[in-house]
């Protein structure tokens, strides 16, 4: 992508009131755009960041045997009134149409458990598990802390029904496997716990995964060596590591990045979704719920990964991979650099062109703010010596590379995109 054709430019003008580290950082590289609080426009830059993250979450949702599927934002009130929660959800937008209440769906279960009444009765039918990927809306109290905390959002959603509890209970282990590797994968898998939580139905607890960050809106109790943490809602009940039964735990903020449920028939009950066994005995469906803030993710990975100078993206997620900027002054280096930034997308990586007409300390700073995992600088000087300037974001000096060199530092340091 050539940056003069990019519909965004950098800003310096994001309102100092922005008090979160990521809108401010997002804002200003272009990423986002905010309409009203907790409401944002994903630009392309940031579209780009949320595609990647939910391309990696749908291949693993996929890959767990779960089918994708697309359900409605725009609710009747009948199925939360016969679950209670259309007055104890506090965050629910509801909304008027002529003499018709309606709601906008922060979460999806009044929609799938009555919809699956049609498709599962008998044990043949179960296991089954189904996903979306899907706007949410939740009118949030306080949404201050950019994409961490939206009134609008992006969540993948799964919902998994069985046929006894010991079915979910080892589905839901094969869900927290499949997350752990999410969030490694999307480069938060060094400081993201699982989390022992507050609020399961019948069962004493659920599991949150939990990223650290100073920031942070949670506080989380980490035994390191065991890679887990109680939140502190249950510190009380739970004070030791329930794998070590270590009491040495450090105190961390943290950020709510993925959530696990057993629902049990919390659900299945109020709709009667029921199943006969092999001896024409009916029970009701067990239910697992399991979420992952795709767009609190951006925010996340911004909070954990950056310097004073702006943001620093994992190879899997950041918009583009290597940022080419182009420092040329005459027709020769102009034409090495545009050769460049051809070969470079022809072997298969993402290539932000800067080829704008703009003074090389907004190109290095523009650069640095944005965070593509590597910069390539070619200019005059360099093409004398036929070598390009070379750096990782995460590193503090650049180093001259031939292109042979070039080409073993990009294998090592890039993976080829698919796309
Ligand atoms: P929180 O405790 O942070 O309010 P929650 O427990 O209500 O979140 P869930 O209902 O479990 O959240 O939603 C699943 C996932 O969706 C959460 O783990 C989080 O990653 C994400 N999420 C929830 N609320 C928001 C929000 N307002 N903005 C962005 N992401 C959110
Ligand atoms: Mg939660």
């Amino acid at each position: 992508m050539k940056q003069s054709t990019l519909i965004t430019k950098t800003r310096k003008d994001v309102s100092a009131q922005e008090q979160s580290i990521n809108a401010q950082l997002l804002e200003r590289a272009g990423f986002i755009s905010k309409l009203m609080a907790g409401v944002f426009t994903y630009l392309p830059l940031g579209y780009r960041v949320l595609t990647k993250i939910e391309d990696i979450v749908r291949e693993s949702m996929d890959e767990l045997g779960a089918q994708e599927m697309l359900m409605p934002s725009l609710q009747p009130k009948e199925p939360w009134s016969i679950t209670g929660r259309w007055d104890t959800v506090d965050i629910l937008y509801k909304v008027k149409a002529g003499d018709k209440d309606l709601c906008l769906g922060p979460t999806h279960e009044e929609v799938i458990t009555p919809l699956v009444v049609h498709y599962i009765s008998s044990y043949k039918d179960l296991p089954k598990s189904v996903y979306q990927i899907q706007t949410k809306f939740r009118n949030e109290a306080r949404p201050k802390s950019g994409l961490l905390r939206g009134r609008e959002f992006r969540m993948k959603d799964l919902y998994s029904f069985h046929a006894t509890q010991e079915d979910l209970d080892a589905y839901y282990v094969l869900v927290k496997d499949t997350y752990i590797r999410i969030f490694e994968r999307c480069g938060l898998g060094d400081i993201t716990y699982f989390t022992y939580a507050a609020g399961g139905t019948f069962s004493k607890y659920s599991h949150e995964f939990q990223t650290l960050s100073a920031h942070g809106e949670d506080t989380i109790f980490v035994c390191k060596p065991c890679k887990i943490a109680i939140n502190h809602e249950i510190i009380k009940e739970l004070s030791a590591c329930p794998e070590c039964k270590s009491t040495h735990l450090e105190e961390h903020k943290s950020i709510e990045v993925g959530n696990i449920f057993k629902l049990s028939n919390k659900f299945s009950k109020p709709f009667k979704l029921a199943y006969r066994d092999k001896e024409d005995k009916e029970h009701e469906v067990m239910m697992g719920c399991y979420g992952i803030g795709t767009s609190r993710l951006i925010g996340a990975l911004v909070e954990a990964l950056h310097d004073d100078k702006g943001m620093i993206w994992p190879d899997a997620v950041a918009p583009y991979q290597i940022h080419l900027l182009s420092f040329a002054k005459n027709a020769e280096t102009q034409e090495k650099a545009h050769a460049l930034y051809k070969h470079l997308q022809g072997n298969g990586y993402e290539v932000l062109y800067d080829d704008r007409d703009v003074r090389p300390g907004q190109k290095f700073a523009d650069a640095d703010l944005i965070g593509l995992p590597v910069r390539i600088v070619i200019s005059d000087k360099t093409v004398e010596q036929d070598v390009v300037e070379f750096k990782q974001r995460t590193e503090k000096d650049p180093v001259l590379y031939t292109r042979q060199e070039l080409e073993i530092a990009l294998a090592k340091t890039l993976n080829i995109v698919k796309r």
